[in-house]
């Protein structure tokens, strides 16, 4: 008699994952409204949970907490919820003289069956985030969320099983790099990673043995270019913001200055006042500034911070992983500070003789995930924007272009693979099938054997 065939577990959650996909339950639109209007519902049920998990993980403050994670899962859903019709109807396309009479159109399908992995830092964002584009495109999905922010990963299973039951539409893996490989190594018709650049190549390498297609949103250091031509003191204050957001560990978040020559001084001034007026004189005492991640991300920042002069900040508490907001000026250019991405509330300043030189140096590094360039004059941002690639950028402002769902957001090079958010987590989640219909007809024999003696007429169709 033959072995029954057993499946490990994760084998067997991936085929069941694959079975629902397989049902076609998730072609209809009503379907997929109805799964993201549960999701919402279960995680209003859940707010207060949200909440107390992102402070027990990150000591988020609640403004960070809605703003950056519920809020702006809310945002996604209500945007996608708005569209998603649209984003369903076929995309009618003009088809080539050769082909007429036809007509021509794409249309989104479900990639199918997908896993979706997300780090700590937005732990309830990042994990979400994706899934609302899955949802959207009819996929099924498996979401590992991250085991550093083990509270915001529970919370994260208890809304997914509310929302969608345990019937293999939505699961939830918790685990760490062990669980991450386990589902890596079965065949996905996507894998959506967010995370380091480093495991996002080993995301690909295991991803290559199915020919599975990835998204990769990873990470860098994406600078800030100050011109001298500029408003120092809400420069100094959305750097300072964009910075110390979530403590620095944000993907985003600037990773360090280049100021031109003639105001590094007053900059630093301003970005010090700055830190004192977000955060007080006393920034562990701020309810609204947060904390590192482990004790080994608070040992690994402590350590970066000797790579420069510490000119703001500096104070460490290790029993409390509080690092305070920190400026750092002298910077050595071969220290790890400025060889790996900072991810934490450290901030290099660099002075620089203008734009251009800021614009070389960072070109001489690998593409960033963001760009930001602080000036008044419009002509020298665009010259900026034109040369520095970068997954995004912004032009006097930080961070704040990840909150615009028409924008999609996503890294180049080295900062990753893809976009998303919007209608671009809809189409990241879809094949966009070509298709052409062509009527009986008008079945003009020209086309077919035996040929004409002539290329004549085939010359002036296609050149
Ligand atoms: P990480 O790469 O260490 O971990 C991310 C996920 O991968 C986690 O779920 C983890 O369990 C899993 N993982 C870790 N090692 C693995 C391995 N060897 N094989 C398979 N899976 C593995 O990243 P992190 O420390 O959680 O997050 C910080 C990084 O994420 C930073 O580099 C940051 O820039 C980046 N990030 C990028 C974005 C973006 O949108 N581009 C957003 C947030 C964070």
């Amino acid at each position: 008699m033959r072995e029954p065939l057993r499946l490990n577990p994760v084998s067997a959650l991936a085929e069941r994952a694959r079975a629902y996909s397989r049902s076609e339950k998730t072609l209809d639109y009503e379907f997929r409204v109805q799964k993201l209007k549960a999701l919402e519902a279960a995680m209003r049920a859940s707010e207060e949970k949200i909440f107390a998990a992102l402070k027990a993980d990150l000591g988020k403050p609640p403004h960070e907490a809605f703003g950056a994670e519920i809020g702006f899962i809310y945002a996604e859903i209500h945007h996608t919820l708005k569209h998603l019709k649209r984003w369903m109807k076929p995309r009618k396309k003009p088809v080539s003289l050769v082909l007429l009479p036809a007509t021509g159109w794409q249309q989104a399908e479900p990639l199918g069956t997908t896993l979706i992995i997300s780090p700590w830092n937005y732990p309830f964002q990042l994990a979400l985030s994706p899934l609302v584009g899955a949802i959207a495109a009819g996929c099924t999905a498996v979401v590992k969320p991250s085991e550093l922010a083990p509270h915001t990963a529970q919370v994260v299973e208890e809304i997914l099983v509310a929302a969608f039951g345990t019937d293999g539409y939505v699961t939830v893996v918790q685990g760490g790099v062990e669980a991450s490989q386990a589902l890596l190594a079965e065949k996905w018709d996507l894998v959506f990673f967010t995370g380091s650049t480093t495991v996002g190549q080993k995301v690909m390498e295991a991803a290559a043995k199915h020919l599975t297609p990835v998204v990769l949103e990873l990470g860098g250091k994406s600078p800030t270019l100050v011109d001298e031509d500029t408003d120092l003191e809400v420069t100094a204050r959305r750097i300072v913001w964009g910075k110390f957001y979530n403590c620095g560990q944000t993907c985003i978040a600037p990773d360090y200055v280049l100021v031109h020559q003639a105001v590094k001084e007053p900059l630093v001034e301003a970005m010090q006042k700055a830190i004192t007026t977000l955060f007080g004189s006393d920034p562990k005492a701020s309810p609204d500034y947060g904390r590192i991640i482990s004790a080994r991300h608070h040992a690994r920042l402590v350590s970066l911070m000797k790579g420069g002069k510490v000119v703001a900040g500096g104070q460490a508490d290790e029993a409390s992983k509080y690092l305070a907001p920190t400026l750092l000026t002298d910077v050595d250019l071969m220290h790890p500070l400025m060889q790996e991405e900072i991810f934490g509330p450290l901030l290099p300043i660099i002075e620089v003789p203008d734009l251009d030189a800021a614009v070389r140096f960072t070109k001489e590094r690998p593409k960033p995930l963001a760009l930001y360039v602080f000036t008044r004059d419009s002509k020298k941002a665009e010259m900026v924007l034109k040369r520095a690639p970068s997954g995004g950028a912004m032009i006097n402002d930080t961070i704040m272009h990840i909150t615009a769902p028409e924008l999609p957001f996503g890294g180049v090079g080295q900062s990753g693979i893809g976009a998303y958010h919007g209608q671009g987590s809809f189409d990241v989640f879809s094949h966009l099938k070509s298709v052409v219909k062509k009527p009986f007809a008008m079945d003009l024999k020209v086309r077919y054997p035996p040929y004409p003696k002539s290329l004549a007429l085939f010359r002036r169709l296609l050149g």
